[in-house]
């Protein structure tokens, strides 16, 4: 008789966003006239429609479709070359970041990659995590086995070396203090919405090479820093081609949720304890497992660098922002304490009067008909925290709030 994969079987509970889900259904289902009332600002999804300039160009490579002599069957499984290139011109070399278009893999999306890429690392590779963290980092490790067993108790791993993200350290992770060889970054950061100058990030670097160490970093929301201190880029920083997977995303720069468009940069001199280059291996990786992104969307993506592309993408993200600013002013002048919410569409907050982050989901729910998301689903650091994204529309957004201040 067949038997299932143990390490799955170690997971607790349901992935966060689906307790949620059940969560709010089931409310509805109790109260079916508070129903239409409810403003979701807990899962970070987008909802500005795609811009002019990316629909154009969706619709432009779909007629190539039609025509024998441009249809596309395949795409080459690492990425087109122009959406590549343009990459590397764009993200990298404009930012004084030295990476080659052989170096960025394209992808369907940064969760699956940030999901997938410790693949290539060994079994018994240490992870090291911030607390609170985006939950599949851990998760992904948890089916690979490389986490050890889980306390209840503690909501901890005993393999995983955790980096709390506290008040206390204004939500920056200190260096390991336990050896550790994977250690995933992500800034800014989702939960909180925290970023590190480039100094920082430069520590992390250097304490990378030094021990031996690979930074996977999760640089998804790269597009909404606005302070001139945060780099968009790790390969900002000295020595990350030796030390740094980073990851990206077209969902929240560009509104691609729905559309799935994301890539990998692994630098050729990202090297093993035995000289294995990591690059040929996540090569190999993609040959296997993905077939590649489809030509329509590597197109569309290839339009969020055109200059309407860019125009028009700032000013969705500036939509957001203006939404961020408005949960972080209207909750601080209600006296709550938070956090976030300048370079990055999170706004982190902690609970009122000692609740639970679980009691004040559900007295939100409640009381404001308005979702958010439990600090303590993120990891026992976010326990006492909350949530609350800037992707509703501006008037929910400002209604949410008005009736936050009102309880
Ligand atoms: C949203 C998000 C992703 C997922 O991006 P996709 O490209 O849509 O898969 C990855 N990392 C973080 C931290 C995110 O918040």
């Amino acid at each position: 008789m067949f038997k299932a994969n143990e390490n799955y079987l170690k997971l607790p509970g349901s992935y966060l966003f689906s307790t949620i889900a059940k969560k709010v259904s089931e409310y509805q289902a109790r109260y079916p006239e508070q129903a239409k009332e409810i403003i979701r600002l807990g899962i970070g999804d987008v909802t500005q429609p795609l811009a002019p300039s990316i629909i154009a160009s969706l619709h432009a490579a779909v007629d190539e479709m039609a025509d024998a002599g441009t249809f596309r069957g395949y795409a080459p499984d690492l990425g087109y070359d122009f959406l590549r290139n343009t990459i590397a011109e764009k993200d990298y070399k404009a930012r004084g970041a030295n990476i080659a278009p052989d170096e960025i893999f394209v992808s369907d999306g940064a969760k699956s990659d940030s999901a997938n890429i410790q693949e290539i690392f060994g079994p018994d590779c240490k992870i090291a995590v911030c607390d609170p963290v985006y939950p599949v980092y851990v998760d992904s490790n948890v089916m690979a086995g490389r986490t050890g067993n889980y306390d209840a108790k503690t909501e901890l791993w005993s393999d995983v070396v955790y980096m709390p993200c506290l008040a206390e350290n204004g939500f920056a992770p200190e260096l390991p203090d336990k050896p550790a060889d994977i250690i995933y970054l992500c800034f800014p950061n989702n939960p909180t919405g925290a970023t590190l100058t480039k100094a920082q990030l430069q520590s992390w670097v250097d304490y990378a090479n030094k021990n031996g160490a690979v930074i996977i970093y999760d640089a998804a929301y790269e597009a909404y820093i606005s302070e001139a201190d945060v780099p968009h880029t790790i390969y900002e920083c000295e020595g990350a081609r030796t030390c740094a997977i980073e990851i990206r995303s077209f969902s929240k720069n560009a509104g691609f949720t729905g559309t799935r468009l994301g890539f990998t940069v692994v630098p050729k001199d990202l090297k093993d304890a035995d000289g294995v280059a990591m690059n040929g291996l996540w090569a190999r990786r993609h040959g296997t497992k993905f077939n590649g992104a489809p030509y329509i969307i590597q197109r569309a993506g290839e339009a969020v660098y055109s200059e309407a592309g860019q125009a028009e993408t700032k000013e969705q993200i500036a939509y957001y922002m203006k939404n961020a600013r408005t949960i972080y002013e209207g909750l601080k002048s209600a006296g709550y304490t938070v956090s976030g919410g300048v370079n990055a569409p999170y706004i982190w907050l902690k609970t009122p009067d000692n609740m639970s982050s679980w009691e004040f989901f559900d007295y939100l729910l409640e009381q404001a008909h308005v979702v958010g998301t439990p600090g303590s689903g993120f990891g026992p650091s976010g326990e006492g925290y909350f949530r609350l994204t800037a992707f509703g529309s501006y008037e929910n957004t400002l209604t949410a709030i008005e009736r936050i201040k009102a309880l």
